[in-house]
């Protein structure tokens, strides 16, 4: 059986790394989680101050890229056998999850010169395939060859709970649902009208709305998709 690249795209909060990395890990093939990469990014502008309150500042940001101060890793956790996202060699894996870092990403991620940067890291990634990526332009952009792709959806408000759900569990008490409800709806308003790489389906992707689907059922049906491409 060949090796093939799986393109998972889709809206904020909608499951879909959840279902990359049960993929990746049912066949053996690498996960990469490419939000993580951005909210990286998010996360050392707002800790040396290129963005405060809102404003970022573009110039300097792309100064520090351009001079190498910004390398995204990722380190295999050895509990759970999935990657942590690191900065600069740190595991930032809390802390990029965090609401501050999730009210500043969609901006960070709109600016062109940022996506330039990330994307040529994710094609090196995938030179070999034998890799499950997501994110929100992986089919449209970064591998549109990709032999098997995936725009998933569910409505504002099932995703907005799934997320507030997963922030209880990891001890946030402050953040409510109407916070998350309003990140969730603000970030799908800024990924799908920006002007570079905006959210949108590649022509061939497969739709999947999972509103109403447990996540065996999701598991199961993307193993399914996997199998029929991999062996063609
Ligand atoms: O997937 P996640 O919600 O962690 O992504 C965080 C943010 O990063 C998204 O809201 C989006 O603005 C940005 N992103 C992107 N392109 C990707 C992955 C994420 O613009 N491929």
């Amino acid at each position: 059986m060949s090796k093939i690249i799986v393109a998972i795209d889709g809206h904020s909060s909608c499951g879909k790394s959840t279902m990359a990395k049960a993929l990746a890990r049912a066949v053996g093939y690498i996960y990469v989680d490419t939000g993580a990469m951005y909210r990286c990014v998010t996360l050392y502008a707002l800790r040396n101050r290129l963005i405060e309150q809102g404003r970022i500042y573009e110039f300097a940001l792309l100064q520090h890229i351009r001079s190498g101060f910004i390398k995204i890793s990722f380190q295999l956790d050895p509990e759970t056998n999935l990657p942590l996202a690191c900065l600069n060699g740190e595991v930032v894996e809390q802390e990029i999850r965090g609401m501050e870092v999730s009210n500043n990403v969609s901006p960070i991620a709109a600016l062109p010169f940022v996506r330039t940067f990330l994307v040529a890291q994710q094609q090196a990634m995938g030179r070999e395939k034998g890799i499950v990526m997501d994110g929100r332009d992986i089919a449209t952009v970064v591998f549109p060859q990709a032999e098997l792709k995936v725009f998933v959806t569910a409505s504002a408000e099932v995703r907005a709970q799934r997320r507030f759900l997963e922030l209880q569990e990891k001890g946030d008490t402050t953040t409510t649902f109407d916070e998350v409800l309003r990140n969730v709806q603000e970030r799908d308003y800024i990924d799908s009208h920006r002007e570079v790489a905006p959210l949108k389906p590649a022509e061939d992707s497969l739709i999947l709305d999972n509103s109403n689907l447990t996540r065996e059922q999701q598991n199961e049906w993307l193993l399914t998709q996997f199998h029929q491409r991999a062996n063609q």
